[in-house]
């Protein structure tokens, strides 16, 4: 007899992980920090190297301590994962199960229905709209008695946009109050917009607001998997019930708690990745390739929009390729291009130069290709 299946299991699509580059080539698929470890955070972690053979502190207090200080929020309202992947899995486990439906825009991080799908609810997939954003109104609109929570990823991955703070709160506001509203801000350190959304300023005006953290990207620690939530008290009691005892590790936590301590480092480091983000951006622009306005350490390509020639995704994927850059490609939807160093932005110029596909020309008096990318 073959063994018993959960039949729900065959909904659950793939995650697929940016690809790594071959050797020679410039992995720009994953949204990581091209930097190795501060030197601050590498002591701290050869420090703790030695007490690797003891379970780590469960609650992960000390980092949870710091996260409170940090962000003037209780400790109790924190809860972490091993990466807010983890916690966005916590969140929806402990929330929806068979017969609830979790809404999100779609095209969006790309875990979302397959973490659903494990938790054996249902995915209700917003279309973005014209512009790559967040439709908000059909997100409302998409919102049913068997609704239990709603994610916002703001700025979204993969499109960059951003929802700005007046149309979440407007948004927040209009969700029923039994339905928690999830900001995923993985990206948040990047969007230098004026009116830029604050989902911690949310969760403490309103009773249905989670904030999802991250130190995998700005703080570039995506190796060691940590993040976090901050929740109302209720959900994140819930969220360390549905945890897996011990998932977040020593070294995590240790390399967390140092990198608070060294934000100020950090923050020259993101100021590097959104200045070459504009440029990246500009240099796609004057290809003519269309590309959205990011608030992100990323930029994505929609197919086919303003080109010169419409281009598919494939084929810029391809042309990037054989110029030595792994970006990633979603097949008839655009290609998301992970931005980091200026060395990197200028791989990627002289890439799409190199292919031929685009008329070049275009951008030749801008002053953002290569020789002259550097410079700025
Ligand atoms: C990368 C990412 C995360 C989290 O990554 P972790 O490494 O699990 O912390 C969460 N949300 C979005 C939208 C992301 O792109």
């Amino acid at each position: 007899m073959p063994l018993q299946r959960r039949t729900s299991l065959s909904l659950v699509p793939a995650y697929r992980q940016g690809r790594p580059a071959p050797e020679g080539a410039v992995k720009l698929s994953s949204n990581e920090s091209p930097h190795p470890p501060l030197a601050s955070v590498r002591d701290a972690l050869a420090a703790e190297l030695g007490s690797v053979q003891v379970y780590p502190d469960m609650s992960g207090a000390r980092v949870r301590e710091l996260l409170a200080e940090r962000h003037g929020v209780a400790a109790e309202s924190i809860s972490l994962g091993a990466g807010s992947v983890e916690v966005a899995s916590q969140l929806i486990h402990s929330r929806a199960g068979d017969g609830d439906e979790v809404v999100f825009a779609w095209r969006s991080f790309e875990a979302y229905p397959s973490l659903v799908r494990i938790a054996g609810a249902t995915p209700v997939e917003v279309p973005l709209d014209a512009d790559a954003r967040h439709d908000l109104d059909a997100m409302l609109a998409a919102i049913t008695p068997r609704t239990r929570l709603v994610f916002v990823c703001n700025p979204n991955n993969p499109t960059g946009t951003v929802v700005a703070a007046e149309a979440l709160e407007r948004f927040v506001d209009a969700v029923p109050r039994d339905v928690l509203v999830v900001i995923d801000e993985a990206y948040v350190h990047f969007d230098r917009t004026p009116e830029r959304a604050d989902g911690l300023d949310l969760f403490r005006r309103f009773p249905h607001v989670a904030v999802l953290h991250t130190f995998s990207k700005a703080y570039g620690l995506a190796g060691l998997r940590i993040g976090y939530a901050i929740a109302p008290l209720e959900v994140a009691e819930e969220l360390r019930k549905v945890a897996v005892p011990f998932g977040v590790t020593n070294l995590a936590q240790t390399a967390a708690a140092a990198s608070l301590r060294a934000e100020d480092e950090l923050a020259i480091r993101i100021d590097e990745v959104v200045a070459e983000r504009e440029r990246m951006f500009a240099a796609l622009d004057a290809l003519g390739l269309g590309p959205v306005r990011s608030e992100a350490n990323f930029v994505w390509v929609p197919e086919g929009s303003t080109g010169v020639e419409p281009v598919t995704a494939a084929d810029l994927g391809a042309a990037l390729e054989a110029g030595g850059v792994i970006a990633r490609v979603f097949p008839g939807e655009g290609v998301r291009i992970s931005c980091g160093t200026a060395a990197d932005t200028d791989r990627v110029v002289a890439a799409l130069e190199g292919a031929g596909l685009f008329d070049a020309s275009l951008a030749a008096d801008t002053g953002i290709l290569v020789g002259n990318g550097g410079a700025a």
